[in-house]
């Protein structure tokens, strides 16, 4: 028997309410298949698709290279944010687009003439030693020598110069080869640094021992053809963007994110039509927009992906104040749809708290989801973690919180010409989230198990069950929510993740 219970995601937006996540549940479907099996590829936007579907916020408390570089491993992506100088920026960039699993390639270098004193500030600093030492003290430069605790930890003379302690007889491999091979290298030499050089015998890049068991393979990883990881950055709409375009472009960014709160605008479809004239192989996420007559317009002007959502984020007080947006699980089914005709990929921007809510989103069209508080309090987000009341937190602030916009964030909303900046987002903190790498995989885990209780193996089919009417919803009252959550417990304790 075909299930009609419920109701299809059409049924479920046509009265004039907007809803919210929380607004309806998803009825399950059959089950012939484990969760291992769920394909949770999509497309992030028209010619490029990556293995899981989450995408960081551009924001200057969620995505620099460190988290960009955490997500692109773990098969999604960082959009590196523009709340700094355009060479801050760039080398955001380059950073991930250099990056190499296991291979250290931006490393510490010194020089024959530094003097043992370079090396223990350096440890005091960073906490390391061995550190490769080159005829100019820099990369890319012949490497001599190598300084280790054991030249040094005797010599009680600390003004010498490396060149009378270094090791000169050194252990080195060539460029190009594969993380194992160097693996076992360094496990077979028992040396602590294995310096990597090109042909001419120039430092390129450092194996550590001590990251070993940290290098693993990720078989899902985000790269492009010439086998770097991929990233996105933000600019604006503004004039001067088109530098910071440029200099992303020259620093290998793959997708650049048009930033602006309201997408609907003629500085975005001029910029998209520049980029797309200049830059026609650079992907364009244009945004935000929440109604399909916004999209119309920057679909027409040539985006490859548009960013849905105005208002929904967890830091955002845009609705409040402009009294403009649109509840997000409305703006995602509304737009996905309507984009879907152009085969125009839409990204769920802001409001996802839960695994559930991804898994909603995707329900509605979305074929990725952007975050920005689900991610901030990981370790590979920026900033340092401090403590309030005994909890262990990081911080997470809005773009156009009165911080951000201070620090030069107000590019997002069109307020640089007035001196009076007006406020739509808040700062403040969010709980310890540990480590991204394990974080992610507890993320796709619980989005495969959601995936196998609806009954879809893939974001491909689960958008063909959508769009045929298959896919069955529900509407939860207020007390259907309450009875959905925990309750009724005199205490109990909050799971890790959720
Ligand atoms: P979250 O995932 O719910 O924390 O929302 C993150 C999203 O909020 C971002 O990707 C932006 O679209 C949006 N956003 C960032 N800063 C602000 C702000 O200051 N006001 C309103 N929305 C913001």
């Amino acid at each position: 028997m075909e299930s009609r219970d419920g109701f299809s995601a059409e049924e479920l937006f046509t009265k004039k309410t907007g809803r919210a996540y929380n607004d309806f549940i998803i009825l399950p479907g059959y089950i012939d298949f484990l969760p291992e099996e769920v394909n949770l590829e999509t497309n992030l936007t028209r010619n490029i698709s990556i293995k899981n579907p989450l995408v960081s916020s551009p924001m200057d408390t969620v995505t620099e290279a460190g988290m960009a570089i955490g997500l692109a491993l773990l098969g999604g992506i960082g959009i590196i944010h523009y709340n700094n100088t355009i060479k801050q920026q760039m080398d955001e960039v380059r950073k991930v687009k250099r990056y190499e699993n296991g291979f250290i390639t931006d490393p510490i270098v010194l020089a024959p003439g530094n003097r043992i004193t370079d090396i223990d500030r350096i440890k005091d600093e960073y906490g390391f030693s061995g550190i490769p030492i080159t005829e100019n003290g820099k990369l890319n430069s012949k490497v001599v020598g190598i300084v280790s605790n054991r030249d040094i930890d005797f010599e009680t003379d600390r003004s010498k110069m490396l060149s009378e302690v270094m090791t000169r007889d050194i252990l080195t491999a060539k460029k190009g080869i594969s993380l194992v091979e160097a693996n076992n290298i360094l496990k077979k030499s028992k040396k602590g640094k294995l310096p990597i050089v090109d042909e001419k015998g120039c430092l390129v890049a450092l194996m550590s021992r001590s990251d070993l068991q940290k290098n693993r393979e990720y078989p899902l990883a985000s790269k492009d053809t010439r086998k770097q990881l991929l990233v996105g950055a933000a600019i604006s709409t503004k004039k001067d963007s088109i530098e910071r375009l440029d200099a992303l472009v020259e620093a290998g960014v793959n997708i650049i994110v048009i930033d602006s709160a309201q997408g609907n605008s003629i500085f975005q479809t001029d910029m998209i039509q520049y980029i797309k004239k200049n830059y026609p192989e650079l992907e364009v996420i244009g945004g935000n927009v929440v109604t399909e007559e916004q999209c119309d317009v920057l679909i027409r002007a040539g985006v490859d992906a548009l960013r849905i959502g105005m208002g929904p984020g967890s830091i955002c007080t845009t609705q409040m104040t402009m009294s403009v947006g649109r509840a997000q699980a409305t703006a995602v089914y509304k737009t996905a749809g309507y984009a879907k005709k152009f085969n125009i990929p839409v990204i769920a921007d802001g409001g996802i708290s839960t695994i559930g809510h991804i898994s909603k989103a995707l329900s509605l069209g979305a074929s990725t989801v952007m975050m920005g508080s689900m991610f901030a309090g990981t370790a590979e987000a920026p900033g340092e973690y401090f403590y309030e009341k005994g909890v262990r937190l990081k911080k997470y602030r809005g773009m156009a919180s009165q911080e951000a916009m201070e620090a030069g964030g107000k590019k997002r909303y069109f307020a640089d010409e007035s001196n009076i900046m007006v406020v739509q987002g808040v700062s403040g903190a969010v709980v310890d989230k540990g480590s991204l790498f394990d974080y992610v995989p507890y993320l796709i885990q619980g989005l495969k198990h959601s995936f196998q209780d609806i009954g879809v193996k893939s974001v491909r089919l689960l958008h063909e069950k959508l769009y045929g009417n298959d896919l069955r919803f529900e509407l939860r009252s207020s007390s259907a929510q309450m009875e959905g959550g925990v309750h009724d417990m005199y205490s109990y304790k909050e799971p890790k993740y959720i």
